[in-house]
């Protein structure tokens, strides 16, 4: 019976307590906030957190001069930064295919749109050769309807590639400079 009663009561507060304390750590950390940050940020001998010359030691969790093949506690940063280069890469080219992807299954839909268009044009097109005798106006509006359908797939078309288009120019083109230029704003 008590069983009943708990559980409700639990399951509305537990989860609430804990989220709101993770955000929390979570904002501090993402903004170096954290008290054992402080010390870090006020070292003039450190670059500011973040900056574009700056990049987080992965042993000893200080900031450290980009430029510096290692850091002071001796861990190898030019490595780390390729390690971080290569993930990001991996990660654009996966969200270059799940947007590929999606797009493709809004195209293959968009398709079959298409095709109710088509009878519109064909359809009088044929209704005007074979059984008419003078020009109708009525198949002539059939057509333009087609017509207009297959305007607006082709335009729809062009809107949904143009996202999967500008994502596979820049993934013709980013270089490593492009991902220390974007890598401190992530
Ligand atoms: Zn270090």
């Amino acid at each position: 019976m008590s069983e009943g009663q708990l559980p409700s009561n639990v399951h509305m507060l537990k989860p609430r307590t804990m989220s709101l304390s993770d955000r929390l750590d979570q904002f501090l950390e993402e903004h170096a906030l954290a008290p054992s940050e402080i010390p870090v940020r006020r070292d003039p001998t450190r670059p500011k957190a973040p900056g574009i010359n700056a990049i987080r030691c992965a042993s000893c969790g200080q900031m450290e001069y980009l430029s510096r093949d290692h850091c002071r506690c001796g861990h190898y940063l030019r490595g780390q930064l390729e390690d971080e280069f290569l993930a990001w890469e991996g990660q654009i080219v996966e969200l270059h295919e799940r947007l590929t992807e999606t797009v493709q299954l809004k195209l293959r839909k968009l398709r079959y749109f298409n095709l109710i268009g088509l009878p519109f044009v064909v359809l009088p097109l044929l209704f005007l050769t074979f059984f008419s005798e003078g020009l109708s106006l009525t198949p002539m509006v059939w057509v333009a309807v087609g017509i207009a359908v297959m305007g607006i797939c082709a335009r729809v078309e062009q809107r949904l590639r143009e996202p999967v288009e500008a994502s596979q120019r820049f993934l013709d083109s980013y270089t490593l400079e492009t991902y220390l230029a974007e890598r401190w704003q992530l």
